[in-house]
């Protein structure tokens, strides 16, 4: 799932893989974990990620190389996030063939720029959890400032105040961009227009991965 900050990806991501039967693997959740347990990890990917800046390859590919080994990965994933670079997207081709395994299809979620920053600066999560992603105008929680799956508290995300968005658009969009010519070039891309309520995206991506699996 390829897309600028705040394109659905994660909400998308969800949705996909609760009707596929797949796991979700998200490297901004991965991150925040890491951060939020202090693990060596978290510490060096702290100061990027405040700053809006992307986590050095290296890490980055290492930690979902670590989490794509996992079993609960062994039957394929919605990955979310990842890769954001074109140096990423070709280490997971190389991760994946060690595998045996491939990039099926690659969704690409296009949202033009103000709708960016709508989307972000009304985005809450959850506290206990920030897959768990609400809107407080376009996806609002049945029970205000609380987490409909977990009932934990919903805060804003630290990186999504209006300078740090700012930045993280500068400095992630046009390595994305990379990472969409290098899927375009592979003939695996698909472009969903993501401008749109999420149900009537979640049908589009629908139709392009098929049928749920089991
Ligand atoms: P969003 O949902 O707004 O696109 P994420 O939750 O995916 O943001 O990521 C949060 C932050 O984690 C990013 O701004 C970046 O600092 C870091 N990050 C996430 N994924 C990657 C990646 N693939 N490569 C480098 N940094 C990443
Ligand atoms: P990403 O993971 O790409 O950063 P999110 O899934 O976190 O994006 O979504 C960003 C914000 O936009 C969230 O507040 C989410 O509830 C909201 N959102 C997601 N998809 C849509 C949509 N199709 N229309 C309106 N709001 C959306």
């Amino acid at each position: 799932m390829v897309g600028p900050p705040g394109a659905g990806k994660g909400t998308q991501a969800a949705l996909l893989a609760a009707r596929l039967g797949l796991v979700h693997v998200a490297s901004g959740d991965l991150f925040r974990d890491n951060l939020k347990r202090q693990t060596a990890l978290g510490k060096k990917a702290k100061s990027y990620m405040e700053r809006g800046a992307l986590v050095p390859d290296e890490l980055t590919v290492q930690m979902i190389a670590d989490r794509l080994g996992q079993p609960d990965a062994a039957e394929g994933v919605v990955l979310d996030g990842f890769p954001r670079t074109r140096q990423q997207a070709e280490a997971l081709d190389r991760m994946l063939a060690k595998m045996g395994a491939k990039v099926d299809a690659t969704l690409y979620i296009d949202v033009d720029r103000d709708e960016i920053v709508r989307r972000l600066s009304g985005r809450w999560v959850c506290s206990a959890a920030s897959s768990h992603v609400y809107h407080e105008l376009t996806n609002p929680p049945l029970v205000a400032g609380q987490c409909d799956i977990d009932g934990a508290q919903l805060v804003q995300r630290d990186d999504d105040k209006p300078e740090t968005v700012r930045a993280r658009l500068e400095q992630q969009l046009p390595p994305m961009f990379e990472v969409v010519d290098y899927y375009a070039e592979g003939d695996v891309l698909n472009t969903v227009d993501g401008d749109q309520p999420i149900e009537d995206v979640t049908e589009a991506l629908m139709r392009v991965v098929g049928q749920p699996v089991r």
